[in-house]
Order: C-alpha cells, then structure tokens, then sequence
C-alpha cells in the first residue's frame, strides 16, 4: 500500500503539468501512466498565450520554447492547390521572435507571452524529465488505474504495473487526468454531453527533411491544400524535418499517396506513422465527486481545429492545483475545491463552443471549393477569389481568438468578489485586458523593465497601485487570520494603476483577480472568508 496526499491517473500534458504544479507547492503526489513510455504519436503542437504565461510561472517556458520551433521561424498559414504552387491566400502570424519583440514595445496589457509550436511528443517527455526531479513527486510509468473506493477520509486505487503486479495507492485526492476515455470519469459515471462521432480522420507523420528549405511560397505552419473532398491540411511539426498531414483518408496507404500529391514536387519522405482520431465536442456534466476530480480531455472533447484541448486542459490542473494544495495544508475552506468545477466547467463550455465556430469557419471556405480551381480561365480565378475571401475570414476563427485564449473569466464563481453588473463579454475572442473579479490578471510592464506577473509568488497578492498608499490593513489581518499566504506589493508605477483601473487588487495564486477596489470596504473578513472557499458566496452590492 502505498500512500500519498494527490492521485494523478494520466502522464499526458494536463497530468505532468498538474504534478508539476503541486510539486512545487510541496504536495505529495504520485502520477500514475499505464503506457510505458510518453506518447509517441503526434496530436498537439500549439502551446497558446496563456499556457505559455502558465509555463513561464513554472519556470519552463524557456526550456519548452529551447526544444521547440525555433523562435525565429514564422508561423504563417496558407492555402495553396499544393506546397509547390503559388498561395491562393497567406494569413501571416508573427515568429515566436517578432511577437516577443511587439508584447516587449508594448505595454497595454496584452499576454506575457506569445504561443510556442512544440509537438506533443516532444512536450510530454520533456515535461516529465521535469517532474520526475521534484522530491514530493513519484512518477510511475506502465501502472494502470483499474478501479477506485472513496470515502470521507481518502480514495483507494487499485492499480496494476506492466508486470501483473497489483497494488492499492491511498491519497487524500484523485486526479483523472487520464483522457478521453477516462476510466475515473466513466468510474464516477459521469456523463458526456454534445456532439460525439462527428467524424473521423487520419493523421499521419512524415520525415520529409528538405522540404521546409524548399517551399516555393515561404515558411509557415499551416498549410491547407484546396483539394476537395479530402483537403489534405499539413502541419509543420517542432524539427522542421517532420510534417503532419490531416485527411478524411480511407486507408492508412492512402495517406503517403495524398502527400506525395500534395506536395507536387520530387521530394524524399517517409511515412513513419498513421492513425485514427475521432472529432468529439463534449463536455463533461460534471467535473468531481467527492474527492475525485476530472481535468483535461478526461472532462472536454474538442476539434483541434482553434488549439483547445491542451491548452484547456493546462488551465483546469492550474485552477485545480493550487485549490488541491490550499485545502490539504488546511487553509482552503470547504467550498474551495467545489469552486473547480464552477470555474472551469463553463470554460470548458465555452471553449467547446469555440473549438465549434472555428470548425464551421474551415467547412464554409471548403464549400467554396470547385474542381476547376487550378484553371487559368476567368471561372478559375472566380473561385480561387471567393476561396481566399472566405479563407481569409473564417481562418481567423482559428489563429486570432486570444480573447478565447487569455480573456476568460470565471463568471460566476463562488470564489470571487463579486461586483454588480455583467462585466466585459467573457467570450469576446479578440482579448481586451480587464481586471473585472475572476478575469486573469493582464500582463504589465514595470519600470524596471520587468513583468508583474513574475513578482507574483504562489500565494495571494495585494497589489497596492500607484502610490496611492490605499489602507489595507483590514484585508490583509482577515486574510492572515485563514492561514492564507500572503504578499503585499507597492507599485509606485502609474502605468499599472492606469491599465488596472483600481488602486488595489488582490489576485490569486493562478494569477485570477479575486477583489479589486479604491478602498477596502469594513467587513474586509467577508472579502476574505469568500475567496478561501470559507462561505457560500455573496450577492453583489453597489
Ligand atoms: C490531431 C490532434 C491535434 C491536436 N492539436 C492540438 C493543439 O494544437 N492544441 C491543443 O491544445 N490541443 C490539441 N489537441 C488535443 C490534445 O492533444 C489533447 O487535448 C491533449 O492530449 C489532452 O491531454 P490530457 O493530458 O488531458 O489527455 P491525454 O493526452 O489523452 O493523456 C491521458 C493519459 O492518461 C493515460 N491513461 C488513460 N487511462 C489510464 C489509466 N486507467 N491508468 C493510467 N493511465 C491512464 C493515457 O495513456 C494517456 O497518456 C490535438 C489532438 C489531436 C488528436
């Protein structure tokens, strides 16, 4: 029997970054994998502005974007009729380079840092050799999680190692971060609700090594091959040397010849794997029971298509973590687990939703789509025209939805200081910094050239803004008296007191707003019994 405080089922993205978020916070976990060694299929490949903020505060962005893309490379996206003939249509994106150059002339409160293409098999191992440096962490690769007790007290998980081994791990909390199939949220019989089965696709990998140098219509990351009804969509993977392609191919043969055709040009390349994935757009109705909890694709299904598996995933195990680590060193109130699902179900929802929109977007510049595109008649070029207007319209849905991204906002939580009225839309997908309760709070450049953001330690923070001295020593008594970590910070800059719009802040330990205000108000105790969890939250008032 072994006992530790976190069960985590499942070492894909959301599972390593949830142990390597509790590590740090000094709770004992143990990550469980049933396969023996990381993924080695490629799936995701875009770390988007938020998960990379959220990695920067782990103190791995750099170390991601070092095996990743090179920073200098574009991410443009295309569409061509092949990667040898001219682009229909080029949607520029910065480099990782040009857009850390832009966010660094800038100081408006856009995102810390710019997305980083690094292919899911790159990311997992190298997560992990991060994990598995952190004393209070045990990872335990070809282990499977066959079944689970609760009680008040703990949770029992019998698992079973590669060898036939059984074994019973005792924790105080379990974590399925173990996938679309999940055992622990089938276990808890929780449903999924959507559209499952919308189809099904082929993903295969290919080292081609020279083709990145030789593209006649430039570098980038996306390229989508007008050629209806296949529309072969290849991606550029982390290397430069290995590509993925996307087709609604029949056989796993297919695929080599769809990319041969698509490329149109003699080339060297090998097929190294293919296989089958299915588009879902689900949502978990519930996310725990208990002292279990479901995070990542274990809790959401979405189409790639806009980058939100992962990235949501990464933001429910920081939501989840810290909640995890309050409540086990004794601060947390009761309600402050519970607030997990409130925060990040509609997130899941909403980015759902969007994963949805940006799906119909690709089927409606797809429509446009007429064999006689390649002909050079007047007829060709009619099509070729309305391809690229719908293109350069619907593929925005896609690649500039950052208010998707970094803009929510946990609407209703119980955790926040609520304030009256509705807010700035939470699903706007352009991002418009605001510091509204329960929003992330935007990135600032201090005068010393450094980020607020890494001021921000792994508790709560009282910004004090602008010189402006509010009193604050109420908060920070009643805050004291939960047993909640606490910084006080005195920003002389005006800068952050102009973008923030408040004399006073207090953000929480993921970086979300929990209070904001000019002055404190008497009953500072409510303010702080709310935001550990300690109360059933309030109805706002003028
Ligand atoms: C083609 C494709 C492209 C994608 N592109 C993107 C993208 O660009 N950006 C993005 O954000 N997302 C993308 N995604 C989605 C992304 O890959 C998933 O959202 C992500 O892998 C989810 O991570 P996870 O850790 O929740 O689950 P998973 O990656 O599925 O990991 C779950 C882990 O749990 C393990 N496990 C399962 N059951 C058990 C058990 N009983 N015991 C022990 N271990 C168990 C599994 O072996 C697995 O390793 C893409 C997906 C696909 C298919």
């Amino acid at each position: 029997m072994v006992e530790t405080q976190v069960l985590i089922v499942g070492a894909g993205p959301v599972g390593l970054t949830l142990a390597l978020d509790l590590g740090r916070r000094g709770v004992r976990c143990v990550l469980i994998e049933r396969n023996d060694t990381s993924i080695q299929l490629p799936k995701m490949e875009r770390c988007n502005a938020r998960t990379m903020e959220i990695y920067r505060r782990l103190g791995v962005a750099e170390i991601i974007r070092d095996a990743g893309l090179p920073r200098s490379a574009p991410m443009d996206v295309f569409l061509a009729t092949s990667m040898a003939e001219p682009p229909i249509v080029r949607l520029p994106c910065p480099s990782v380079a040009e857009a850390k150059a832009e966010i660094a002339a800038h100081n408006d409160g856009r995102p810390l840092e710019p997305y980083q293409l690094i292919s899911q098999y790159t990311l997992e191992p190298l997560l992990r050799s991060i994990v598995e440096t952190l004393s209070g962490v045990t990872v335990r690769f070809g282990c499977e999680l066959l079944e689970f007790t609760q009680d008040s007290a703990s949770v029992s998980a019998a698992i079973r190692t590669h060898n036939g081994e059984s074994d019973t791990i005792r924790a105080k909390y379990l974590v399925g971060c173990d996938g679309g199939s999940s055992t622990v949220r089938k276990q808890l019989g929780i449903r999924l609700q959507g559209e499952g089965n919308i189809r099904k696709l082929r993903q295969a990998l290919f080292y081609c090594p020279d083709l990145y140098e030789r593209i006649p219509m430039g570098k980038g990351r996306h390229y989508h091959i007008a050629e209806g009804p296949l529309f072969p969509f290849i991606i550029l993977q982390d290397s430069t040397r290995h590509w993925t392609l996307h087709a609604q191919a029949s056989t796993d043969g297919e695929m080599a010849e769809i990319f041969s055709r698509s490329l149109r040009m003699p080339i060297d390349f090998k097929m190294l794997s293919v296989n089958e994935w299915t588009q879902h757009l689900l949502c978990a109705e519930r996310y725990n029971e208990g002292r279990v909890f479901i995070a990542g694709d274990a809790a959401h299904l979405v189409i790639p298509t806009g980058g939100l598996g992962m990235n949501t995933g990464v933001g429910d195990a920081i939501d989840l973590s810290w909640k995890l680590a309050a409540t086990l060193a004794g601060w947390g109130g009761p309600r402050l687990l519970a607030s997990y699902e409130c925060e990040r179900r509609p997130i899941g929802l909403r980015n759902v939703k969007a994963s949805r929109a940006a799906m119909s977007g690709r089927l409606s510049w797809r429509a446009a789509y007429h064999p006689d595109i390649r002909k050079n008649t007047p007829e060709g070029a009619a099509i070729r025209a309305e391809m690229a207007r719908r293109f350069d319209v619907e593929q925005r849905k896609v690649t500039e939805i950052l208010g998707i991204e970094a803009g929510y906002r946990y609407v209703d939580s119980t955790i926040v200081w609520p304030e009256p009225g509705d807010g700035p839309d939470p699903d706007n997908p352009h991002y418009v910094p605001t510091t509204w309760p329960g929003a992330r709070l935007p990135h600032v450049w201090l005068r010393d050239g450094s980020p607020l953001h890494d001021r921000l330690g792994l508790g709560y923070t009282l910004l004090r803004l602008g010189g402006t001295r509010v009193e604050t020593s109420n908060l920070e008594r009643a805050l004291q008296a939960t047993g909640a970590p606490l910084d006080v910070l005195d920003l002389e800059d005006d800068i952050a007191r102009d973008i923030y719009g408040f004399d006073s802040l207090l953000v929480r330990p993921d970086l979300h707003v929990a209070w904001r205000g000019n002055r404190v108000p008497q009953d500072a105790e409510a303010i702080a019994r709310v935001i550990v969890g300690n109360t059933s939250g309030i109805t706002p008032t003028q």
